[in-house]
């Protein structure tokens, strides 16, 4: 699977293992939701260019670097949003920009109810958030949507994809890159991830 970068850390593996477990509480669900999203951020941010930057330490002038890029994040609602705080702890400054879709029970096809984006874009690199990538057809519309707003280069960043949902947004968005904790095994019969860990708005909130 090229452009699909699973991580290999063992951090990431033992808190996704706890986030698995029935057992886990939604406080704790939460807590690791921020920790992992902040450690695959960490992960598909490695290739943001950066500039040089003149600065004086205490002893002399050098030459650092600073990150320019202007990074968005569009959480996928609901569940994308237990991933914000984890970036936003590492990267304050980055822009958030929430697009609605909901899945269709019947159909699994995404609908969309809430998009505010601006007629020009403001970033210039855009890094979806959600959780489970399943089928695939919410990341498929977000793209969309975040391609027509003019953003030139997007990622995902997700914990758990089923080879499905790679697989449908690799073949309509093959040039968007998708950072992962974890690939499992496949979709049941209602769209969700077999072994996974449930329904990953419901673990954080408490709704289930
Ligand atoms: N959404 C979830 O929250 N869990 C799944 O397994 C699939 C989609």
């Amino acid at each position: 699977m090229s452009n699909v970068h699973v991580s290999q850390h063992s951090l990431i593996a033992h808190k996704l293992s706890i986030l698995r477990d029935k057992r886990t509480s939604p406080r704790q669900f939460r807590e690791l939701v921020r920790e992992l999203s902040a450690l695959l951020f960490y992960e598909a941010t490695l290739d943001l260019p950066t500039t040089p930057l003149q600065i004086e330490t205490p002893l002399q002038t050098m030459t650092g670097a600073e990150v320019k890029e202007k990074v968005g994040l569009v959480p996928i609602l609901r569940a994308g949003l237990g991933m914000v705080d984890g970036v936003l702890w590492l990267a304050p400054d980055v822009q958030v920009w929430h697009i609605g879709l909901y899945r269709d029970e019947h159909t699994l096809h995404p609908v969309e109810y809430y998009n505010k984006l601006p007629v020009e874009p403001t970033v210039s690199v855009c890094l979806i958030l959600d959780p489970m990538l399943a089928t695939g057809g919410s990341a498929v519309a977000t793209v969309d949507i975040l391609k027509r707003w003019g953003v030139k280069k997007i990622k995902f960043v997700g914990i758990i994809g089923a080879p499905e949902g790679i697989a449908n947004l690799q073949e309509h968005h093959p040039e968007v890159p998708i950072y992962l904790a974890a690939v499992d095994e496949r979709l049941n019969e209602i769209g969700y991830i077999l072994p996974g860990l449930g329904d990953a708005g419901d673990r954080q909130f408490g709704t289930a």
